[in-house]
């Protein structure tokens, strides 16, 4: 089943094959490693443009760094599905992940579904990244609402509620984890700061 709904999501661009042979990667600006075209008609390396999606909302199509139009499709060159290289491989597998993401109305909204892993993933990431301001209160909660409302529906009470409602519960640990979340991020990038500087003080006592 998986096959097919690749190879619909594949077929769909076949007008451009290859990248323009002058041309280079406008990320990297080296030349494409497993080239793919966005819908915008812009050439990119797989790995790149993957790369530059998680710098993006995290269930929203990246936009393109060249013509800012969104990226709902990435097809990769036509020659690259013929590749047994495992890395080939894998950007291919990715690219089909994020192709499946963005496939609009109803098949995309279940295999959007299909794919909640991969984006609770990324919600994680981002919400552990000190660097992005938005702290992702509003997803989390609506989360944990739909969440106590299936723990209602389902007539559970495994969970001690202390007198407060349910709903109340669920947001209070939907806030609690955004912020853990966030203070291990924080640490985390403490810990690798440390240990860079441990590292390049150690490579400047060394002899050459
Ligand atoms: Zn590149
Ligand atoms: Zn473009």
């Amino acid at each position: 089943m998986d096959v097919t709904t690749d190879e619909v999501i594949f077929d769909r661009n076949e007008a451009v094959e290859t990248p323009p042979e002058d041309d280079c990667c406008p990320i990297c600006f080296s030349s494409f490693t497993v080239p793919c075209r966005g819908n915008c008609g812009h050439w990119y390396c797989g790995s790149c443009i993957l790369q530059y999606w998680n710098y993006a909302a995290v269930s929203k199509p990246c936009k393109c760094p060249m013509c800012v139009r969104h990226i709902t499709t990435l097809s990769p060159e036509a020659s690259l599905q013929q590749r047994q290289e495992q890395e080939v491989k894998e950007v291919l597998a990715k690219i089909r992940r994020y192709n499946r993401l963005f496939v609009g109305g109803l098949t995309g909204f279940l295999q959007k579904l299909q794919e909640l892993p991969l984006l609770i993933k990324r919600l994680v990431w981002h919400m552990m990244d000190p660097d992005t301001n938005t702290l992702y209160f509003h997803e989390v909660r609506i989360f944990a609402m739909l969440m106590s409302t299936i723990y209602t529906a389902a007539e559970f009470s495994f969970i001690p509620t202390g007198g407060f409602r349910i709903v109340t519960v669920f947001d209070y640990a939907a806030i609690a984890t955004i912020l853990i979340l966030r203070v291990v991020g924080i640490y985390r990038r403490r810990r690798l700061a440390q240990r860079v500087r441990h590292i390049a003080a150690a490579g400047e006592l060394e002899p050459e």
